[in-house]
């Protein structure tokens, strides 16, 4: 008998029809002997329909009650799922973050789980229930309700599968695993039937939006055996694997995009010690995630200093950047954030040399501009200009023959 975990995310759980559907597939399952650990998200449409709501009162709500008030959306679903569950005459319970003990820190809106004591849910197990918990949410220690980021359900499954020490975490999505890149951009893109969890990190962190980054980061750090499936079709989806073969392994596994990006840049600055130190210092005050960073060359004893950061919070940084600029007498600040970010993924790059300059080569055969570059062992990421990306990813996609490459099943 098994333990598993299951993660449904909003579209699964969409509709009544969508949750006794997935009551179904549960009891069928619970049935057949293994227990059950079922986290569900908000029905789809609803953590942004609470969004609206608080914006329509408060154009900038604490965020102290704006996390109360989202996490009433997984609430919802965890009690419609455990009625649709007993309905069909499978006993259930529904809990909340806060019930269940996931206590996190006090970030709110981005709250990170630091423990969760599982003993209720494996009291609930041993007398046979299936136990719903809500996702995205938990408590601080003084029993503040906190959530933890978009897409935090993912988070919440694989945290439960590692306190709980599942056999598997399962997440169940509208889509039916990892695939090479977004099929809504290149149709011939692929499903991997397995992908080395540092890939899957790279992908989540790129901006593939099919795993919520922290809860891959979760996976890796508790070794927990993740697996991501489509609710609407049976299949084996995609496997993450904690084992890799080199030698084996494609070079390219995945490209990844994103839109959200915005590039900052500070011209003329004084080319000495501190000054990259103090300019992300006070981005990094302001609770601004960077991503890439670029300083150039001096020229005379200047130099220009860029990086990027998440769209949404361009506007924020332009104007932490304008005070920077004053303090250290900077010529000017520059932004631009019509950018996006392509990245391509493969653990099988290491052993590979040229692989970026083929990834250059292509993007200029198509006339597209790159503006910065970073790379790490396994990934290569160019910013260039938001018009580009369709054309880009798809030239990548044919360039690394993604659409042929033979997978080994699972
Ligand atoms: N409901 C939250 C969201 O829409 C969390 C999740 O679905 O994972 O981001
Ligand atoms: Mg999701």
């Amino acid at each position: 008998m098994a333990l598993i975990v299951q993660k449904y995310g909003g579209t699964s759980v969409g509709s009544p029809e969508r949750i006794s559907a997935v009551a179904e597939k549960v009891a069928r399952m619970r049935k057949a002997g293994d227990d059950l650990v079922i986290v569900v998200s908000a029905m789809s449409g609803e953590t942004d329909r609470l969004i609206k709501l608080a914006k329509a009162i408060h154009s900038d709500p604490s965020p102290r009650e704006l996390d109360v008030l989202l996490a009433t959306g997984e609430q919802t679903t965890i009690a419609l799922l455990s009625m649709a569950l007993e309905k069909i005459g499978c006993p259930a319970r529904s809990y909340t973050g806060f019930q269940v003990h996931i206590r996190t820190d006090n970030v709110y809106g981005k709250a990170r789980i630091l423990d969760i004591d599982e003993s209720r849910v494996r009291e609930d197990l041993k007398k046979g229930r299936v136990v719903v918990i809500a996702g995205f949410q938990g408590a601080d220690q003084d029993g503040n309700i906190t959530t933890l980021g978009r897409g935090g359900s993912d988070t919440t499954g694989v945290a439960m599968a590692a306190a709980l020490k599942a056999d598997e975490c399962q997440i169940y999505t509208d889509v039916d695993g990892v695939y090479t890149t977004d099929p809504r951009i290149v149709p011939e893109a692929r499903r991997l039937d397995r992908i080395t969890f540092e890939e899957m990190l790279e992908l989540a962190s790129l901006g593939s939006k099919v795993l919520q980054i922290r809860s891959v980061e979760f996976a890796g750090k508790y070794r927990v055996p993740l697996r991501v499936l489509s609710s609407f079709e049976d299949g084996p989806g995609t496997l993450i694997t904690y084992e890799e073969n080199e030698m084996e392994a494609p070079l390219i596994s995945g490209i990844a995009f994103n839109r959200d990006e915005a590039k900052l840049t500070l011209r003329g600055v004084p080319d000495k010690p501190g000054i990259a130190a103090q300019i992300l210092g006070e981005i990094g005050k302001a609770n601004i995630n960077v991503d890439m960073i670029v300083q150039n060359v001096a020229a005379d004893d200047t130099t220009d200093f860029t990086f990027t950061v998440h769209r949404g919070e361009y506007k924020k940084a332009r104007e932490v950047l304008a005070r920077v600029a004053q303090d250290l007498k900077a010529r000017e600040v520059n932004g631009d954030d019509k950018i996006v970010k392509i990245s391509i993924v493969g653990v099988g790059m290491r052993s590979h040399a040229g692989i970026a300059s083929q990834m250059f080569k292509t993007l200029a055969d198509e006339g597209i501009n790159i503006q910065m570059i970073s790379t790490s062992e396994i990934k290569v990421s160019v910013v260039v200009e938001e018009k580009y990306l369709e054309l880009g990813v798809r030239a990548l996609h044919t360039a690394f023959g993604l659409e042929k490459t033979s997978q080994s099943t699972v």
